[in-house]
């Protein structure tokens, strides 16, 4: 790639909460990258959810989704605020801090979410799996389809002879299989070359027309071992022997309760990224986990999963693979010597850190390489 290519527009929503520390962090190792690997950045900053809500009166603007759309990719801490104590939740719920992300998604038509599970050799004590299943090692990825399904279909609820009687209608398109399809094979690619479907196909049509559109596309990928399994099983595989999983590709509401699941497996909130993408390469990225109010503005937050998920920006979005390795080489370095408050075990061995500590090691970790 020529250098000129390598100029990047990266969004930055800071939000609330930890949002702003993390996200701090984030870019602090974001320039050690750049620096490192010889591509250049400029950050566009923008506003969503509760701070958007106090400047402008609503959680997204449409000077939002402009800038938002002039990036390559956007990077995300977190938003909203304690429900319990926060003015943003007197609201109505079209105006509260989470209808910023939904507004946001759809604007952007960010239509698959990926989740990272990765169990880090080090953490190993946080599982909750047996020792040996862990020690098989734990790395997936679930693409869930965001836009469509039962979440987004015809509801209704009617009285049919006295009695109510409620539907929820679960539609897929084959476009919209096959848009997703190509996302998973194309994740798949830059990975261990594995990818598996979950469905209901044995009672579901609609699953049944994700087998076939998922067939048709793993044609253009004969390098993928493509495998296809029952959500059921899919639930249960994920604890038995969570390491058959590479890509796991599943529609809307199989994908928000496996990837649940999932993010109990590797038992640290505090270090799992997520993207949510849209056509072609552009996409959001921002860590699994809320804006824990509970500890804003202590430096206790863990900043990892922001800085895992600036490492899946830049493979999945920017075409820097060997800077998105190195940070995540980083991470592993620095999660054996220095650990913040919510992995930190008694006697690990390690030392524990602060937010902003722990942000400066990895990216002296990076500038080190
Ligand atoms: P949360 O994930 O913010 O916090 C749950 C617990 O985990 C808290 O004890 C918190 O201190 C801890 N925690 C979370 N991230 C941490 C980190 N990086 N380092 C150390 N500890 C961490 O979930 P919640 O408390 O249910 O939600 C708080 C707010 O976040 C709510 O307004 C919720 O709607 C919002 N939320 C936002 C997103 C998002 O921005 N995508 C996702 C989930 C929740």
């Amino acid at each position: 790639m020529s250098e000129k290519e390598r100029n990047y527009r990266v969004g930055v929503i800071r939000g609330d909460g930890i949002g702003p520390e993390i996200v701090s962090e984030a870019l602090r190792v974001l320039d050690a990258a750049s620096e490192r690997f010889g591509f250049r950045l400029e950050y566009v900053p923008m506003d969503l959810g509760g701070c958007s809500i106090d400047k402008y009166g609503v959680p997204l603007t449409e000077e939002t989704i402009r800038l938002a759309k002039s990036c390559d990719a956007v990077l995300m801490g977190s938003i909203g605020g304690d429900p319990r104590t926060s003015p943003w939740y007197q609201l109505e719920p079209s105006k509260r801090p989470e209808a910023g992300l939904l507004g946001i998604r759809k604007a952007l038509g960010l239509f698959a979410n990926l989740r990272f599970s990765v169990l880090y050799d080090d953490l190993k004590d946080a599982c909750p799996l047996r020792k040996d299943i862990a020690d098989e090692g734990i790395d997936f990825v679930i693409l869930r389809e965001l836009t469509g399904g039962l979440y987004f279909g015809e509801k209704k609820t009617e009285t049919i002879n006295g009695e109510e009687r409620a539907t929820d209608v679960l539609a897929y398109s084959a476009s919209e299989i096959r848009r997703i399809a190509v996302k998973a094979y194309d994740t798949a690619m830059l990975r261990r070359r594995k990818l598996t479907l979950v469905d209901k196909a044995n009672v579901l049509e609609s699953s049944r027309l994700w087998r076939k559109v998922v067939g048709e596309v793993a044609k253009d990928y004969p390098q993928v071992e493509t495998d296809y399994m029952y959500v059921d099983n899919a639930a249960m595989q994920l604890i038995r022997r969570p390491s058959q999983f590479d890509v796991v590709l599943t529609e809307n509401m199989f994908g928000d309760i496996l990837s649940d699941e999932a993010s109990m497996v590797t038992g640290s909130i505090g270090m799992q990224p997520s993207a949510s993408l849209a056509e072609g390469t552009f996409g959001l990225y921002e860590p699994s986990h809320g804006s824990a109010p509970d500890i804003a503005g202590t430096d206790k937050a863990n900043p990892l999963a922001t800085i895992l998920s600036v490492a899946c920006m830049l493979r999945y979005s920017l075409g820097e693979e060997e800077a998105a390795a190195a940070i995540e080489k980083a991470v592993i370095e620095s999660i054996s010597r220095i650990r913040t408050q919510d992995l930190k075990a008694e006697g690990d061995g390690t030392r524990l850190v602060g937010c902003t500590e722990m942000g400066s090691y990895v990216a002296g970790q990076i500038s080190a390489v």
